[in-house]
């Protein structure tokens, strides 16, 4: 047996998210709004069976939802959730980009309405190219890095 592939531990009932880009495991806890005081194991830089590295999230206690799925794809296009009812996955999703996000990121213009102290809640739409680029809907900015861009 190749001990290559290290193991976490299972868990009976919680969110598995696997395929992570490397080192983006905090970056996808940030966008979920997930504390550290949760139950959950990171494994980072994992060698994935199918070559390269990947990083897993287990979150114990946890079930996503499809939209708090799509939320993964903002920081890791090609992740997958599973959700673990009783030790078995009982569903499934790949993370898609969702087509507007409100509330989780933040303008990178400082003069953009969502950046004044307006109750206004920021609000960005998925570009018409395959770039995976998001444009404010108040200044039409670009986010280059969403990483970058979740609010604190
Ligand atoms: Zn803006």
């Amino acid at each position: 047996m190749s001990h290559k592939y290290m193991k976490v531990e299972r868990i009976d009932h919680g969110t598995v998210i696997d395929h992570i880009l490397p080192s983006k495991a905090f970056d996808v806890l940030r966008v979920l709004g997930l504390s550290g005081d949760r139950t959950m194991s990171i494994l980072v830089n994992s060698h994935s069976k199918k070559g390269g590295k990947k990083d897993i999230l287990k979150l114990e206690d946890v079930e996503l939802t499809a939209e708090e799925a799509n939320l993964v794809a903002l920081v890791s296009p090609q992740a997958t959730i599973n959700i673990i009812v009783g030790g078995k996955v009982v569903r499934k999703f790949n993370a898609e980009a969702p087509r507007v996000v409100r509330g989780i990121l933040t303008c990178s213009n400082p003069n953009c309405i969502s950046n004044q102290n307006e109750p206004i809640t920021s609000e960005f739409k998925l570009g018409p190219d395959e770039g995976h680029r998001y444009v404010c809907t108040y200044c039409e900015r670009d986010i280059i890095d969403l990483a970058k861009r979740i609010s604190p």
